[in-house]
């Protein structure tokens, strides 16, 4: 087996005793983990999973997602995580559009998973507090997390992997409005894991803090996985709290954390802050988005540097890192790239641009995925000569370093979540006094930068903020949906009626 799921066995073998993981109190050990594993293996197994079935799982950060991607990797079947702030008719898509057939859900969850039961191929559902203890009591098909375990054998799962089979199915957003799956072998996530070890220096006792989501790829593929790799121990927190952070940092004296700028600001704004001992800390890494100079510098105050990093899903996702030494020197900058990848940025004829012109990333690697599940055409769109499209535009300089200088696709990040216009953007738009909208994105202090609606209204109607913002609660996730609105009589629009969103920006884009 060269996946994943081989990974507990592994480690089991070379550092039983050593702590791999710990929640909420509770420690496992790489000897349990892989028990654990193996058990929850032969129980999906027992449901009916078999190799390339898919594996989803809805809930926060806690030790069973991790069993559950390895599990699944044991078996051959494809893991999907699924984003936990994701409104239920997204979840639902996600799961009818992999086909999955078996769902791990957390309690958190129950509620939501009841209602959509009848628009999903979900044949098996899991819950993590029990057999159906909300509202799913009875139901076919409902069992319980414990009991699988309880239930499994503790003998090895003998599935043949290789590291071309699928590991994952990664939903990301695309511009047109629908979530694409990002399909990721187990090679791309073991080379992107070699990528980090090899560039961020990882250490066999690393502590990591996992308070970043698990269901992305940033907090999985490079923070926990590299981790657990390595044999090092991962804190995992449920729900990030900055006051928290600290607190844990403290106790579990942590050396390694991941998180996008957003979530290193808050904890700096901690009253904890000032008399935190953060002596532990050996590697801070930062991602999703450019690290402000502000929060470089309040950092710099405590001794502590950013590691910084471009990535996207596509990619597993480590495709650029700027090392702490650069920070300054490199201000701005997301580096160079990765040991085993190759980044290059082109024109429009797919030539390198020179030194200081600007163009579009494009990746190749063993870290690159296969494709968008189910959607050949895109897939294939997605890569020029073996290169794959990021569709961020960069310029690079004399000494090598990117700097990624906008998104080609307008992609709003709000507190390390996309935000696409588009998708936005339809939903206001099926309001029926709604004549025309915008979604641009504004600075924010908290979240980096918010959406906000520029909207035309029908004349005569009395459309106000609150009313555009009601026609889109409970169809999009709480993070999509605009802080502000604003009225504008219309739209700068282009000969060809195509929205100009620079002067959208300029007229209607600061805080
Ligand atoms: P995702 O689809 O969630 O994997 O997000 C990937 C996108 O986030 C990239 O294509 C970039 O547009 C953006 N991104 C990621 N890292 C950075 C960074 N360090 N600086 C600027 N943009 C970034
Ligand atoms: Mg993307």
């Amino acid at each position: 087996n060269e996946g994943l799921g081989s990974w507990p066995a592994r480690r089991a073998r070379k550092t039983p005793q050593r702590p791999a993981l710990i929640h909420d109190g509770r420690t496992f050990t790489y000897a349990e983990l892989d028990d654990r594993v193996t058990r929850l293996a032969h129980g999906l197994r027992s449901l009916g999973v078999r190799r390339g079935d898919r594996v989803a799982y809805l809930g926060a950060n806690h030790p069973s997602f991790l069993e559950t991607l390895f599990a699944a990797g044991a078996l051959g079947a494809v893991f999907v995580p699924l984003n936990t702030r994701l409104a239920a008719p997204e979840i639902a898509y996600q799961l009818a559009d992999s086909g999955t057939s078996a769902l791990v859900y957390g309690p958190a969850h129950a509620d939501l998973v009841a209602g959509i039961r009848d628009q999903v191929p979900v044949r098996s559902y899991v819950a993590l507090d029990g057999p159906g203890t909300h509202g799913g009591h009875g139901a076919q098909g409902a069992h319980g997390y414990a009991d699988l375990l309880a239930g499994g054998g503790a003998e090895p799962v003998d599935e043949p992997v290789s590291a071309d089979d699928l590991c994952m199915i990664m939903y990301t957003s695309g511009t047109t409005g629908r979530p694409k799956g990002a399909m990721l072998t187990h090679g791309n996530i073991t080379w992107n894991a070699v990528n980090v070890l090899i560039d961020h220096d990882l250490l066999a006792d690393e502590v990591a803090l996992v308070s970043a989501p698990l269901f992305h790829t940033a907090g999985l593929n490079m923070l926990t996985l590299p981790v657990l790799l390595k044999g090092g121990r991962c804190v995992l927190v449920g729900a990030f709290d900055a006051d928290a952070t600290l607190d844990l940092i403290e106790r579990h004296r942590v050396s390694f954390m991941f998180g996008v700028p957003a979530m290193f600001q808050q904890v700096a704004r901690s009253p904890r802050w000032e008399g935190a001992d953060l002596s532990s800390l050996r590697l801070l890494t930062c991602g999703g988005a450019p690290v402000p100079p502000t929060l470089i510098a309040a950092y710099g105050e405590r001794g502590l540097t950013f590691l910084q990093g471009y990535g996207m899903t596509e990619a597993s996702p480590g495709v650029l890192f700027l090392d702490a030494g650069h920070a300054v020197s490199k201000a701005g900058s997301a580096g160079v790239q990765h040991f085993f990848s190759d980044v290059r940025v082109v024109d429009s004829s797919f030539d390198d641009v020179p030194p200081g012109e600007t163009g579009e990333v494009v990746v190749r690697g063993p870290h690159v995925f296969r494709g968008y599940w189910g959607l050949p055409r895109e897939s294939a769109a997605a890569f020029t000569d073996g290169w794959f499209r990021s569709g961020d535009a960069a310029r690079v300089d004399e000494d090598g370093y990117a700097y990624i200088v906008d998104r080609i696709k307008d992609m709003i990040i709000s507190g390390g979540e996309n935000i696409y216009p588009a998708e936005v953007e339809h939903a206001i738009l099926t309001h029926p006094d709604v004549l025309e909208c915008a979604v641009i994105g504004v600075p924010d202090d908290k979240w980096g930068e918010v959406g906000r609606a520029v909207v035309v209204a029908r004349p005569g109607s009395d459309l106000t903020a609150d009313g555009v913002l009601a026609a889109v609660a409970g169809r999009l996730a709480p993070y999509k949906i605009p802080k502000s609105v604003v009225f504008t009589d219309r739209l700068p629009r282009n000969a060809a009626g195509k929205l100009l969103k620079r002067p959208l920006r300029t007229d209607h884009g600061t805080a």
